[in-house]
């Protein structure tokens, strides 16, 4: 697992960020929906609540370890997303705060933002530019109809927007996503593409220290891989990425890559390095009792439960319970249906020994400016296709024609190198 992360105690400067994050999101996400559900309006899209919090606490917000205030993004949507995305409400909050354990990713990107994933590992929560966190929210709208239009979607989930301001002032974005990859099985081999080449290798060298690293373009072509899929799942698959590579070219949405780590099933589990990056906060489970005089009863007993066995359940108890259970909601989703994945096929369908997790990532690049001043300079020097800042259009189309280029099974494989050593 590509969890190579620091821990975040107590002393660790993030510790306080990750503590007023969680604590955020929980009063926040509880007070929403503790109310009765209600149909979207217009509103709900650049609505914004502000909440602040303190050591001593008040009638709107519990008391907290550390004064500082939050903001709750479009929370009417992002719950109606959520419910597009069949997370149950009490199991969200429970994975993301119930036992305050979180670890980090330091920096993956060069765009500088922070990973944390929660203690489940089902869900990341990823630092964003401000730039980005703007951007996502003048899309939203059009996010929003299309995940309900496309619930298969191969584009990030989406699940809350926030921002966390410190007293001294600094302000922190943050988005929560699905984790594409599944706590309950190894991931081999890690691949992020984008159909272009500059910059686009992983040092083979540095593979051998860390055999876990994300690996690009190149390395994939070196390895002359393949996303094996037969006719009916290359079909959906296909299907699914054009919807959703149009969608980013309306946008103006350019920089996303294919994230895909595959699992080998005759390899299976065998190297548990993941638990080593853990983090263990306090729970205040206290916070959860003063929470919303509002919160329906039934769903305050639920949670109560959830929590009285999450807090004596140790990690390894957790897991277990997600294997066998996995994701609840995952199996209504095509590309995660297969053991939380989509599993390869050959040319009759018949599956292989690979389970693909594969999605959209990083979706959030506007085409501005400083993108095309990029373009500008870089095109002085290098020839278009293999560039990566294109303008969207063009971004798209390679991309696409790119990922649709590597889906082939065993069997096509064959084929083509038989022609072509024929011809
Ligand atoms: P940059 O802009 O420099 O590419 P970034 O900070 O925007 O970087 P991303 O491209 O979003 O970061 O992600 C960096 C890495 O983090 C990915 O290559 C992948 O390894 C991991 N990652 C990101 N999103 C997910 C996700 N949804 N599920 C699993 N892993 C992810
Ligand atoms: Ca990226
Ligand atoms: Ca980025």
């Amino acid at each position: 697992k590509v969890l190579v992360g620091t821990k975040v105690g107590e002393d660790h400067v993030n510790y306080i960020l990750a503590y007023n994050m969680l604590t955020g999101i929980r009063v926040a996400v509880s007070r929403t929906t503790a109310k009765l559900d209600r149909e979207l309006t217009d509103s709900d899209f650049t609505a914004k609540h502000k909440l602040a919090f303190d050591i001593n606490g008040n009638e709107l917000t519990p008391s907290a370890k550390y004064d500082f205030k939050f903001k709750d993004y479009a929370p009417w949507v992002f719950r109606h997303l959520r419910q597009l995305f069949r997370l149950d409400p009490a199991d969200y909050l429970i994975s993301l705060t119930s036992k305050y354990i979180v670890s980090e990713l330091g920096s993956p990107g060069k765009s500088g933002s922070f990973f944390y994933f929660s203690r489940d590992y089902r869900f990341i929560i990823k630092t964003i530019h401000h730039s980005e966190h703007k951007f996502l929210r003048k899309i939203l709208k059009e996010y929003y109809n299309h995940v309900k239009a496309n619930p298969n979607t191969l584009i990030s989930q989406f699940y809350g927007l926030h921002r966390v301001k410190l007293p001294y002032g600094r302000k922190i974005h943050f988005i929560i996503m699905n984790n594409l990859f599944p706590p309950h099985r190894d991931i081999h081999q890690t691949f992020d593409l984008k159909g272009s080449s500059i910059g686009r290798d992983y040092d083979e060298a540095k593979l051998e220290t860390n055999k876990h690293a994300t690996m690009k373009d190149l390395n994939w072509q070196r390895r002359d891989k393949h996303i094996s899929l037969g006719p009916r799942k290359r079909d959906q698959f296909i299907k699914q990425l054009d919807i959703d590579v149009k969608l980013l070219e309306r946008l103006h949405i350019m920089d996303y890559s294919l994230l895909i780590g595959i699992h080998d099933i005759q390899k299976g589990n065998t190297e548990n390095i993941r638990d080593s990056t853990l983090t263990v906060f306090q729970p205040d489970t206290h916070i959860l009792d003063r929470t919303p005089s509002k919160l329906e009863r039934d769903r305050r007993v639920s949670l109560r439960r959830a929590f009285s066995t999450t807090n004596q359940a140790t990690s390894e108890q957790i897991i277990d319970v997600l294997r066998q259970d996995e994701y609840p909601g995952r199996k209504n989703f095509v590309f995660y249906a297969d053991d939380g994945g989509f599993r390869a096929t050959n040319e009759q369908n018949i599956p292989m020994n690979e389970i693909y997790y594969l999605g959209v990532i990083d979706c959030l690049t506007n085409y501005s400016l400083v993108k095309k001043l990029e373009t500008f300079l870089k095109g002085l020097h290098y020839s278009r296709e293999k560039l990566s800042a294109v303008p969207p259009v063009e971004y798209g189309e390679r991309f696409f024609k790119f990922i649709a280029s590597i889906v082939k099974t065993p069997e096509q494989v064959r084929m083509m190198n038989a022609a072509a050593t024929s011809a």
